[in-house]
C-alpha cells in the first residue's frame, strides 16, 4: 500500500496557484484512528454534497475572506483575503506546525475540488517533510491520482445516500449511492502511505447500504481499516442509533473486514473546532 516518493524540492512553493479557504487552526484531531493528535486544519472553500450533519455548513460555498489563528490553540484569528498563493500558505501552515510531528489535515469543505491548489499545497507541505492528512469526501479520484503519493493518510468519506444529496446544481451519481465512485477512489487512495474509511451512522442508516459499502471495500482490500463513526446530533439528525444497533453494525463489519473500529466525534466534548 505504501509507495517511496522524494518529493521535488523545486516543488516547495508553485508562484501564481491560489486557493480559496475558509479558515485555518490548530486544534487536536476530533475524529478517526489518529483522534487526539494536534493537527494544523487547512479548511478549504465550497463542497458539491449535502450531508445531514454536516458540522461544517459555513465551508460549503467559497467566501471572500478567509481566517488565521495568530498562535495554536488561541482561538484568536485575523482576517485574509481569498485567494491565497499556495507558496505563501505553506509557509504559514509551517510556521503554525508546533513540531515536525504535527498532522497537517487538508480538509473543507471538499479540498479536492481545487485540484491546482490542492496539489500545490501538497507538494510544497511534502517539500519540507510536513505529515500530510487528506479528509475528503472520496468521490474525485482523478483528482487524487494526480499526487496521491505525497500522502501520508487519506481519510476518506463513504456517503450514504440516507443521509447525502449532491449539492445544488451537482448531478446525482446513478443509482443514486456514492458507492461506485467510492470504490473507484479508493483504489487511487490505496496509493497513499495509508488510508482508512469513515462512514457516519445515524437513525436512518440502513443495513442494506452498509452491506454494500463492506462489499466494495473488501473487493479493495479487507484489511483497509474502516472507522464507523455514530452521528453527533447537529442540523437535521436530532438522534444517535441506540447502543445495541451501534454494535450490532460493528459485528457485521467485523465479519467482513479485518479492521473495524466504532468511534464517536471527541471535539464537541471539549468544545474544539
Ligand atoms: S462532504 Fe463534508 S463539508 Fe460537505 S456537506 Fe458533507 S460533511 Fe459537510
Amino acid at each position: 500500500m505504501s509507495i517511496d516518493s522524494s518529493p521535488d524540492p523545486t516543488e516547495a512553493k508553485r508562484p501564481g496557484v491560489g486557493a480559496s479557504l475558509v479558515e485555518v487552526f490548530t486544534s487536536a484531531q476530533g475524529e478517526g484512528p489518529e483522534v487526539g493528535r494536534t493537527t494544523v486544519f487547512v479548511r478549504f472553500g465550497g463542497c458539491d454534497l449535502r450531508c445531514r450533519w454536516c458540522d461544517s455548513p459555513h465551508t460549503w460555498r467559497p467566501v471572500a475572506d478567509w481566517r488565521i489563528e495568530t498562535a495554536p490553540g488561541s482561538a484568536v484569528f485575523e482576517g485574509r483575503t481569498n485567494p491565497v498563493d499556495c507558496g505563501e500558505l505553506v509557509d504559514v501552515i509551517d510556521a503554525l506546525a508546533p513540531s515536525p510531528a504535527t498532522w497537517i489535515s487538508l480538509t473543507g469543505g471538499e479540498p479536492l475540488l481545487q485540484p491546482e491548489a490542492i496539489e500545490a499545497v501538497a507538494r510544497g507541505l511534502a517539500s519540507r517533510g510536513r505529515r500530510i492528512y487528506l479528509e475528503t469526501h472520496g468521490l474525485h479520484g482523478s483528482v487524487l491520482s494526480r499526487f496521491v503519493e505525497l500522502i501520508d493518510l487519506v481519510s476518506m468519506d463513504w456517503k450514504l445516500a440516507s443521509d447525502v444529496r449532491p449539492g445544488p446544481g451537482v448531478e446525482a451519481p446513478p443509482g443514486e449511492d456514492f458507492h461506485d465512485a467510492h470504490e473507484a477512489f479508493l483504489r487511487v487512495a490505496t496509493r497513499a502511505r495509508q488510508v482508512y474509511v469513515k462512514t457516519v451512522l445515524t437513525p436512518s442508516t440502513r443495513d442494506e447500504e452498509l452491506e454494500a459499502m463492506f462489499d466494495r471495500i473488501a473487493r479493495v482490500s479487507s484489511g483497509i481499516p474502516l472507522v464507523l463513526q455514530p452521528v453527533t446530533p447537529m442540523g437535521g439528525i436530532k438522534a444517535i442509533p441506540d447502543s445495541k444497533q451501534l454494535l450490532a453494525w460493528l459485528a457485521r463489519a467485523e465479519a467482513r473486514l479485518a479492521d473495524v473500529r466504532l468511534i464517536p466525534q471527541t471535539h464537541p466534548i471539549y468544545g474544539a473546532l
